[in-house]
């Protein structure tokens, strides 16, 4: 499948969750190398992530395969998407809302997505700000995307256009995937029958 994110870098939580093992074969005691999970004593011990930096490949090519491929890559902080996975579930559930679509954060359908570095600053009995959920995420970059055809940016060749007022990364070009997410209305999510439409946009868009 077609994805321009791969995982730049991980944080895990030192302590682990203890669980049963699923398998019955499972190991009594042991832990690979890089592995988030290690077995003692016939329990299954599980390293929750803290903090997961992705790299998300510019022009939605697929991770690494576009104009990354082959640079420092894990350093591009321009490119960079922060999932903050520690932030306590409770206060999340209760308390935060989707900065897109004013939604809650559930299960499997998490607003745990940022756009900066330095994270949300808000004190802990409000709702964290600046978090999206995934599609969101996509839908209010695409709003944010200046889609002149020929723009006049702050910076020359990226920055803040002079005509539409939105933003455009360097070597940025629109793409027809981003012309449909910046089409739906402000604050919606993009309607799972779209996604093989759009999947279909980003596969053509790579080469
Ligand atoms: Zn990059
Ligand atoms: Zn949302
Ligand atoms: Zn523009
Ligand atoms: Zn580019």
């Amino acid at each position: 499948m077609h994805d321009p994110m791969v995982m730049a870098f991980g944080i895990r939580r030192p302590w682990p969750k203890i669980r049963r093992p699923h398998g019955s074969n499972s190991p009594r005691w042991g832990w690979r190398r890089g592995s988030c999970f290690a077995h003692a004593a016939g329990r299954e011990l599980y390293f929750p992530s803290l903090i997961t930096v992705w790299h998300v490949e510019p022009h939605g090519a697929d991770a690494l395969r576009g104009e990354c491929r082959g640079t420092r890559w894990q350093w591009h902080i321009h490119h960079w998407h922060i999932q903050w996975n520690f932030l306590q579930n409770w206060r999340r559930r209760l308390l935060t809302r989707c900065a897109w679509c004013g939604g809650r954060s559930r299960k499997g359908d998490a607003v745990n997505h940022s756009h900066q570095w330095g994270g949300p600053k808000q004190p802990l009995w409000r709702g964290e700000r600046g978090l999206f959920h995934s599609d969101c995420s996509s839908v209010e970059r695409a709003h944010n995307l200046c889609l002149c055809d020929d723009p006049l940016l702050d910076h020359g060749d990226y920055g803040q256009c002079a005509f539409c007022g939105k933003f455009r990364a360097w070597r940025k070009t629109p793409t027809d995937a981003d012309r449909h997410l910046a089409a739906l209305p402000v604050g919606s999510r993009i309607p799972p029958e779209d996604i093989p439409r759009l999947q279909a946009m980003w596969q053509e868009g790579r080469s």
